[in-house]
């Protein structure tokens, strides 16, 4: 079985709560660990951006749960490939906060200083979040 690279943008819900974003990364952290699943998302408490990435069958698994949760919504795919190799790694989910994704770096990939993926491609978001790999923490 080959790797996939898989790149999401969704929208928080009213079904969501601040306190959400923890329970969010604790479970997809184990789940993805279990999975062989790596990756990054990132939120500024209005737009979430998730990579994916591991075996095509769990990557989909994952994003299927993903996609079926009521706490984000209008999600859009912006990039799905075949990749030879990981970049996240050393992340079962690491997590960009908003106080990061308010620096000067998200311009640098799209057409504003406000972060917002739907205003992004796919090889920028991409390219985005290789870029912050250096802010987050390794789990
Ligand atoms: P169950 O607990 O049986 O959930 C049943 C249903 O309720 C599901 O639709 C679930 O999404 C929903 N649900 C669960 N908790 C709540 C709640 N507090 N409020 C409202 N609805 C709820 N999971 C991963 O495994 N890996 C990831 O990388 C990952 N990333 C995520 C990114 C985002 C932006 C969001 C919103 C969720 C993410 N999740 C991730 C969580 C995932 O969507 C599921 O909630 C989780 O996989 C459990 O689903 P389940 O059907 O197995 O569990």
């Amino acid at each position: 079985m080959f790797l996939v690279r898989l790149v999401y943008a969704s929208t928080v819900s009213e079904h969501f709560q601040s306190s959400d974003i923890e329970n969010i990364l604790s479970f997809a952290k184990q789940n993805n660990a279990r999975n062989g699943v790596s990756g990054m998302l990132c939120f500024n408490h209005k737009y979430f951006l998730q990579c994916l990435e591991g075996s095509r069958a769990k990557v989909n698994d994952t994003y299927n749960l993903i996609a079926r949760d009521p706490r984000h919504n209008n999600i859009v795919l912006l990039d799905y490939q075949t990749i030879t190799k990981r970049e996240f790694s050393g992340w079962s989910m690491g997590y960009v906060p908003a106080s990061v994704l308010a620096l000067d770096i998200t311009f640098n990939y799209s057409t504003s200083n406000d972060f917002n993926p739907y205003e992004m491609s796919g090889e920028s978001a991409y390219q985005m979040l290789l870029t912050l790999r250096t802010t987050v923490p390794a789990i």
